[in-house]
């Protein structure tokens, strides 16, 4: 093995702790992935460490264990890791487990998800790319209910921010659905308000990232043309992505 590649992956291991990943085999680096039309300027997000390659989402879920690191881990009933098809080319991020999912350890299965199945199963099928809610990865920035459902904190954000980053690296999917302000933040760096960034391609590491409303915005009465908004947003990325 190439003598920096090894030196970045025993920094990456050190980082997180683990030593018995340390062996793991170095394979070629993934293909380039499709770039997106125009792109938003790169923040100066740092970049997450490196995750090692052929990592499963298997091995990801052994890491995370009975998580302790940081008090999200109080009040939480289940870790809601994620759900779908991990060699799907799209992935949808949303902010952090809600009680319907904390009680079932599933992202998005309360009304948000309820919404988010409507948004993707019907849109697809109108747009003539029938998809079903299984046939994409869904999670979240946080793997725990944030007390409330309040929004999470920064720090929270960045401990677990590192385990989706390695979620995403292990997918590699062709575009990312960033759904709401905290998931758009995580991924893009950038702190503009939703309502700004939506509609807009922006990009974790190579991989393009569309931002939309989270569903729960949707769900209020009064935000009619938000819906009429994320609709034509998803049907942006799907075209991206299965065209
Ligand atoms: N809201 C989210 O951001 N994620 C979920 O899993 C549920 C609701």
């Amino acid at each position: 093995m190439d003598a920096d590649l090894l030196r970045r992956y025993l920094e990456f291991y050190q980082d997180l702790g683990i030593a018995t990943l340390y062996r793991r085999q170095a394979v070629a680096p993934p293909e380039p992935q499709k770039p997106a039309p125009p792109l938003v300027e790169p923040t100066l997000l740092p970049l997450p460490p490196m995750a090692p390659p052929n990592e499963t989402l298997l091995q990801i879920i052994e890491d995370i264990g009975d998580c302790r690191r940081c008090r999200l881990h109080e009040g939480r009933n289940k870790i809601v890791f994620g759900v779908g098809d991990e060699k799907s080319p799209l992935v949808f991020v949303g902010e952090g487990p809600g009680a319907d999912e904390d009680a079932q350890g599933i992202p998005f299965v309360g009304r948000a998800g309820q919404l988010l199945t409507q948004m993707i199963e019907n849109t697809s099928k109108k747009e003539g790319i029938p998809l079903l809610r299984s046939q994409v990865y869904i999670c979240n920035v946080v793997k725990c209910r944030p007390p409330g459902n309040r929004t999470p904190e920064p720090d929270e954000m960045e401990i677990c921010g590192q385990f989706l980053f390695r979620q995403l690296s292990t997918i590699k999917p062709r575009a990312i659905c960033a759904l709401g302000g905290t998931a758009a933040r995580a991924l893009t760096g950038h702190k503009e308000g939703v309502t700004k960034m939506r509609g807009k391609w922006f990009q974790w590491r190579d991989i393009p990232v569309m931002v939309t409303y989270h569903p729960s915005y949707l769900l209020r009465p009064y935000n009619q043309d938000a819906k009429r908004e994320a609709w034509e947003d998803l049907k942006r990325l799907l075209h991206f992505i299965y065209d």
